[in-house]
């Protein structure tokens, strides 16, 4: 699996972990497949409400509102663009997925009742308030969890 950024990505999210200093914040990615087994981030939405990690995938109603969103901006090209996975910041601790992270991500391609049979998760923290350290993780429904870098580095 390839993920690249598309080249706004990385800016805004600096923009949001600064101006959320120690606070915690998240949403859902979203991408562009440019071809099998190879995403572009194109864009992500940011929950308003921030609460802990762990209750990141609490906000469903926001969460359909940020899919109507982005899938009204890219023309329902559901089989180009879509849903990607989830993004959170840890603020005061080391980027890895923790191990609520890791069962969170877990279920939500697990569990029968819900669609989606893969889902990446993106973790970022700010450092020196200029560099971004990350973590990123594959979740598919019966693998286990995959660590993935970016095609390209953040800058
Ligand atoms: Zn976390």
């Amino acid at each position: 699996m390839r993920i690249e950024l598309a080249p706004d990505i990385e800016p805004r999210l600096r923009n949001a972990l600064h101006q959320a200093g120690s606070r915690e914040i998240g949403g859902m990615l979203f991408a562009e497949q440019l071809a099998p087994g190879r995403f572009r981030i194109v864009d992500f939405s940011l929950d308003p409400i921030s609460g802990s990690h762990a209750n990141f995938l609490r906000f469903l109603a926001f969460h359909h509102e940020a899919l109507t969103v982005f899938f009204g901006k890219t023309g329902s090209d559901f089989s180009r663009f879509n849903y990607l996975g989830e993004w959170h910041s840890h603020p005061s601790f080391s980027a890895q997925p923790s191990r609520e992270d890791i069962d969170t991500m877990t279920d939500l391609v697990e569990n029968g009742s819900s669609e989606i049979t893969f889902a990446l998760l993106l973790i970022v923290r700010l450092r020196f308030w200029m560099w971004i350290d990350y973590s990123m993780t594959t979740f598919a429904q019966g693998y286990a969890p995959h660590q993935a870098r970016l095609a390209k580095r953040f800058i």
